[in-house]
């Protein structure tokens, strides 16, 4: 057998390393999210570690997807499922999962992650009563608006990630410190800015910006639906100016993936602005992550609060 020269064997390793980074680059965690604020929150966290996408747009109600193939085949892929919980997405992703046949990311199992489990919860039902309409059992789902609970979820999906994939522990550990410290800095910058919203009243379409409400210390004086979940009526809207009339608000609020048409109503008959909110990112050119989500959210409204 004839011994191989020095530049052969270099070469052969040099073949290797190329080799083994194309299989690191391939090894990258597959991450499904079910909406876009966590699969920004896990590209934060997991750089190039993780290959994300989301199972819905911002555009999209999060109440509401279809199982479509494309998406069941993402999620037969998943090593992680990255969701809200709380029953937010109780109409479709038991199902999707159960098409997917992927037995790792089933209710449980590590490669289920439950943002809502992180975060303390509001409006949690002190009675559960089917008829007050599309009622979350386990409180308000939409707990991202509120970016203390972003802190929650970020510490926690970080520990789960090194969780999944301990060969990047160490790594998830520095992006989340990383990120952590750059939240930090925004959150007392949007707490500024944020301060002259303090009691401040709104209506809302949908009881999806409560925690955001809540954290800057706004009001909602009432929903444009009248159950949740249930589309605006005539006559639920009408009520609802009547009652502005008594108690009135300075804007009406809603989310970019909802129909325009009951807030605009209000709001040219009671006079006072209707505020398209982001609500999560990628819903316009301005909301393209995290930070300029919230950028935006207390830029449009305080400029309607002036
Ligand atoms: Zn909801």
């Amino acid at each position: 057998m004839q011994a191989l020269s020095p530049k052969k064997i270099a070469a052969a390793a040099l073949a290797l390393a190329g080799l083994c980074a194309a299989t690191a680059a391939q090894a990258a965690l597959n991450v499904l999210a079910c909406e876009p604020e966590w699969q920004a929150l896990t590209q934060e966290l997991g750089g190039d570690k993780v290959s994300v996408s989301s199972a819905t747009t911002a555009l999209q109600d999060p109440h509401r997807v279809e199982a479509r193939p494309g998406l069941i085949a993402r999620t037969r892929r998943a090593d992680l499922l990255v969701c809200t919980g709380l029953d937010l997405e109780a109409g479709w992703l038991p199902l999707l999962v159960q098409q997917s046949g992927n037995d790792r990311i089933e209710r449980g199992r590590p490669g289920y992650f439950e943002a809502g489990s992180f975060v303390p919860r509001l409006d949690v039902p002190a009675r559960l009563d089917r008829a007050e309409g599309d009622v979350h059992a386990y409180g308000n789902p939409h707990v991202h608006l509120n970016p203390h609970n972003v802190a929650l979820v970020g510490a926690a999906l970080a520990r789960r990630l090194a969780e999944i994939d301990p060969a990047n522990a160490a790594f998830y550990q520095a992006r989340q410190a990383d990120f952590s410290a750059r939240w930090g800095a925004a959150m007392r910058k949007w707490e500024q800015q944020g301060a002259p919203l303090r009691g401040v009243a709104v209506v809302e379409h949908h009881k999806n910006m409560a925690y955001l409400l809540n954290w800057l210390g706004m009001k909602s004086l009432g929903t444009l639906e009248a159950k949740p979940g249930v589309e605006p009526s005539g006559a639920h809207l009408a009520g609802l100016l009547s009652q502005l009339k008594q108690q009135p608000a300075k804007m009406v609020l809603r989310a970019a993936y909802q129909d325009a048409r009951a807030s605009q109503w209000l709001a040219e008959r009671a006079r006072i602005p209707a505020v398209v909110i982001p609500y999560t990112v990628g819903a316009d050119e301005q909301s393209r992550d995290l930070f300029a989500l919230f950028d935006t959210t207390i830029a449009r409204l305080a400029g309607a609060a002036r």
